[in-house]
Formats: C-alpha cells, structure tokens, sequence
C-alpha cells in the first residue's frame, strides 16, 4: 500500500471533543496511519525517570483527530485495525497509589524493557510474548469533551487488550465526522492493567475507516476473528457488567433475530464476562460470544 494518509503524533488531543479541530479528513473505507505517542507523552525513557513527577495534563496524548466524512449522530465508526507495530523500547511502571495495590507500593519501579518483533525482554532471561493492543481509542462525544483518560460510551482509555490488530471497532458515533482519535499503545497488557501499566509503547497504527449507518449501538463493539464484544465502562464492577450483558443481549435480538429470553440464556451458557481494566476513572467490562453461536 502506498500513500496511506498519516497522522502525527505531535497532532494530538488531550480530550475527545467534537469542537476538537481535525486533523485530517477522509472519505469512509479510508485507510489510515495514526502514529502515537506513548501515555507519557514520551517522558519516561530511563529508570530514573518518575511517573509522580510529570505533569498529569500531559498523560495520555491520543493522535487525531479524524473527521471521516458522512459520520453522523446514530451511525457507527468501524474501526479495522490492520497492523499495529510498536517502538523498540516500552516502560512498564509500578506507583504509589496507582492500581489495585497503589496503597501498598511505597517505592515505585520503572522498568524499561526492550521490544521485538515477537517478544518483550521483561527481566534477564524472562521474555514474554508480545500482544500489540490499542488501550486508548475513541470519538467525540455528544455533551461536554472527555479527558482522554476516561473511558466511556465514545470508547476512550478502554485499556482492553483484544482492540488489537484484525479486530474491528465499532464505535457510537455522537458528533460529526466521528472525530477518531487513538493513543496508549501497548506491546502487552494483561486483563485488569492491575498495576496500571501495561508495556507502554510509541506505537503506528494502520487503520481502515468505514461508517454504518443508523447501526444503533450505544456501546463500544468488538469483533475479531473468534468473538463477538461489548466493551462498557462504568463505576463498578458490577454496573459494568450489567450494562455488558443488557447491551450484548440487545444486540443479538436487534441483528441476530433472537429473542430476549433465548439470546439472555444463550449468554449465559456460553457468553463470558472480562474485566477488561480495574484502575482508570472508570473501570472496564467486556461481554463476549463466541461468533460460532450467532
Ligand atoms: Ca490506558
Ligand atoms: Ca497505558
């Protein structure tokens, strides 16, 4: 493929927004080239440098955004990630305060680790299998602009590890143009991010772009070549869930022809729920089919 419109990392937004201003406008089933910076915008490259000593406004830069033309209000963005590749080096940090255990970290830790094409050298002598991911991916949303370290109905800092190369993303549209925006790579993020780090990479996305019409999700939808998704965020656990399993449930009887009985019982004979991340503002559920049942 030759003369892939791309954007820059240094065309970022700190917030999803729909009066961000574009930086770039395609037409639908566009393909596209999103370079982006790591959620440290770059600041943390040796072990000495600190998480707690950068500023917070500058955590989570996602590169865009872009306007893709005939978006509006009520479609869907799908979102194909085609490739994924990642920078040769990725930081994995450990913090007072932050993750699950935050209040038992008294001294933090940044591990700088090198990445290759299929592994990541997490300590002498222990690799660990490189699984690219996209943790912050996302539009703008309807009312008021959305840090880009929330996630929510407009996507955002999701931090789930199946928004990964031959996954498709459909994405609620709530502003013109969808305002596509993404950032956070990561070469490897276990489910739960528990220490609130995956390995945290620069990273250049290739995407493709298309828009359905009137498609009616209200959540973040996944689709990869095993499973069908829903990817909600909300303040529990459990309110998370809930809406996952409402939302998938809705889907099968709006597209797959299913009752609601039938489509509820059949999620829960071979549906499943993961906890996609525990340690952002809001924490993220995903709810899964496998595509051999629908
Ligand atoms: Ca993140
Ligand atoms: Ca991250």
């Amino acid at each position: 493929m030759t003369n892939i419109p791309a954007i820059p990392n240094t065309d970022h937004i700190y917030a999803f927004s729909r009066d961000a201003k574009p930086a770039l406008e395609v037409d639908p089933g566009a393909v596209v080239i999103f370079d982006t910076r790591d959620a440290f915008s770059g600041q943390i490259r040796t072990p000495e440098d600190k998480l707690e000593n950068l500023p917070f406004d500058r955590i989570n830069p996602a590169t865009g955004p872009l306007y893709v033309h005939g978006a509006v209000p009520g479609d869907a963005l799908a979102v194909s990630i085609l490739t994924l590749e990642t920078s040769s080096h990725g930081s994995v940090l450990s913090i007072p305060g932050e993750g699950a255990l935050g209040d038992q970290i008294t001294q933090s830790t940044t591990r700088i680790v090198s990445i290759d094409e299929n592994w990541i050298e997490f300590a002498p002598g222990v690799r660990l299998p490189k699984r690219p991911m996209m943790g912050v991916v996302g539009v703008a949303p309807a009312g008021e602009p959305i840090p880009s370290g929330t996630p929510g109905k407009h996507g955002g800092n999701m931090d789930t590890n199946t928004v990964a190369p031959g996954a498709t993303l459909y994405l609620p549209v709530e502003a013109e143009g969808a305002l596509l925006a993404m950032g956070d790579a990561h070469a490897l993020q276990g489910d739960g991010e528990v220490c609130g780090t995956g390995v945290e990479c620069d990273a250049r996305a290739t995407v493709s772009v298309k828009v359905i019409k009137e498609y009616g999700i209200q959540w973040p939808m996944l689709v990869n070549a095993d499973d069908l998704m829903f990817i909600v965020s909300a303040p529990t656990l459990e309110e998370a869930s809930r809406e996952a399993v409402g939302e998938i449930v809705r889907h099968l009887v709006n597209r797959h022809d299913m009752s609601f009985n039938d489509a509820y019982m059949l999620m829960s004979c071979v549906g499943s729920l993961r906890i996609s991340q525990i340690v952002d503002p809001l924490v993220t559920v995903r709810a899964c089919i496998g595509r051999r049942y629908l």
